[in-house]
This record gives C-alpha cells, sequence and structure tokens, in this order.
C-alpha cells in the first residue's frame, strides 16, 4: 500500500472528511483491521485565505510547494491538495516533488464520464466558479461546466467561507443551495460537481434530484485506488 500524503488545512472541516473517506475505503476493500497509510500537513488556513483575497496566490503555492516537499520527504508517495480553490497552484505544487500530485479535476470528470454526463453545474468558491483552473480541467475531458447567475455565486461563495469552513452548516442556506441546484438544472445541467470540499458538509444526495459529484469524495476515493493499485492487481 503507498502512502498517501494530504495537504489539507483548507478547511480542516474538509480535512478530516478526507481522512474519514480514505480510511474507511482501505477498510472495506481490504478488511480485518486495515487502514491507511496517511501523512497529513495541515496549514494554517488564515494567511492562506488573505492571499487568496489580495489575490497574491504566488504566496499561497509558494507555502503549499514547500509544505509538499515535507510530506514527500516524510514518505508520501502520492498527494492530494485538499482543496478545490488552492488547485490554481496545482502545477506549481507539482513541479516542487517528484510523487504525483491527483489533481481534482481528473477525479471528477472521471466520475462523470463514467455515469455519461457531459453537462454538469458546478458549485465552489468564486475564485474555481470565476476562475479557470477548474472548469478547463473539466473542458479538457470534454464536461461543460455549467455556472450560476453572479448573484448566487456570491451566496454560494458567502456560506462556503463565512459558515463551511468555520464549522456552520445552516438549514436556511441548504435551501439556497437546492434553489440554485434547480435553477442550473433548469439550464441543461445533467449533474451537480459539488467544487468545493466543505459542501458535503450541507448538502447530500438526498437533497437534490440532479446526480451530485463530489469532489472530496471523488478525491479522496482516487487516492485509495492508486495506493492500492499492485496490491489489488
Ligand atoms: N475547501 C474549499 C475548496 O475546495 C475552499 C477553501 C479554499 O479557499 O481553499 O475550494
Amino acid at each position: 500500500m503507498k502512502a498517501i500524503g494530504l495537504l489539507g488545512g483548507m478547511s480542516w472541516e474538509s480535512s478530516a472528511a478526507y481522512y474519514r473517506i480514505i480510511n474507511e475505503a482501505v477498510r472495506d476493500r481490504l478488511g480485518g483491521f486495515h487502514s491507511a497509510k496517511v501523512l497529513l500537513y495541515s496549514v494554517d488556513f488564515a494567511p492562506i485565505e488573505a492571499w487568496q483575497r489580495s489575490g497574491d496566490w504566488d504566496s499561497a503555492a509558494q507555502v503549499l510547494a514547500q509544505a509538499a516537499q515535507s510530506l514527500e520527504r516524510a514518505g508520501a508517495e502520492l498527494l492530494l491538495l485538499c482543496t478545490n480553490t488552492q488547485h490554481r497552484s496545482a502545477g506549481q505544487i507539482q513541479a516542487a516533488v517528484s510523487v504525483p500530485l491527483l489533481h481534482i479535476g481528473d477525479a471528477t470528470a472521471a466520475a462523470l464520464l463514467a455515469a455519461g454526463i457531459k453537462k454538469a453545474a458546478l458549485l465552489g468558491t468564486k475564485y474555481t466558479m470565476t476562475q479557470d483552473f477548474l472548469t478547463e480541467r473539466l473542458r479538457s475531458h470534454g464536461i461543460e461546466p455549467v455556472l450560476p447567475e453572479p448573484e448566487d455565486m456570491d451566496r454560494v461563495d458567502r456560506i462556503i467561507f463565512q459558515e463551511l469552513c468555520l464549522g456552520k452548516v445552516l438549514d436556511s442556506s441548504r435551501r439556497e443551495l437546492v434553489r440554485i441546484a434547480g435553477a442550473l438544472q433548469a439550464q441543461g445541467a445533467e449533474g451537480l460537481i459539488l467544487g468545493c470540499t466543505e459542501l458535503d458538509l450541507l448538502l447530500r444526495q438526498e437533497d437534490v434530484p440532479l446526480p451530485l459529484f463530489d469532489t472530496t469524495r471523488l478525491h479522496a476515493l482516487a487516492a485509495v485506488d492508486l495506493a492500492l493499485e499492485e496490491l489489488e492487481e
């Protein structure tokens, strides 16, 4: 089994979910007392969030590239960056290490394609919805993202940063997301991408009719597939 390195803390609420999903999957697949080999480098989110807001993506990339190198030195054989938004820096982080960094967009696109879905609603931070680091990655796999109206982008972004990243899960915000998902379905979306690793704390499959693609779960399971590859051959 390969050791999985998690670049987490963005926010730690979702890193905890990664840790649980990865361990549950290894337990289910190997049985008995098996659990995942995991290394976690959990950053302080405050400076990262401030750099995102001020547009200083290079400072965030530098800190994350150093953290990735620490994980590699400590024995990680593959890496996950546990946030969609910081995938803006995925290229710089990958360039700093020699182990693979599994891209969250690739894991998500693979699941959509396996389900036969080519047009999917995308909810995430404003950075993820308005910049092209995730949307272009999805398009490179033949997936067309359907994005909310600007006011709804603001609402989703506020729910992520002012509630979910701080551990607040509110029914009123769940209703907002359900309404926004309905509007995107009316525009032709055939699936719904939870393109922020905290959104699964709020929205579950039973809340919406569209098939849900939770980037946290898909990304974590892609790492387990790779970690167990040789064992299961
Ligand atoms: N975890 C979030 C994401 O998946 C947002 C936190 C961040 O800005 O990194 O995009």
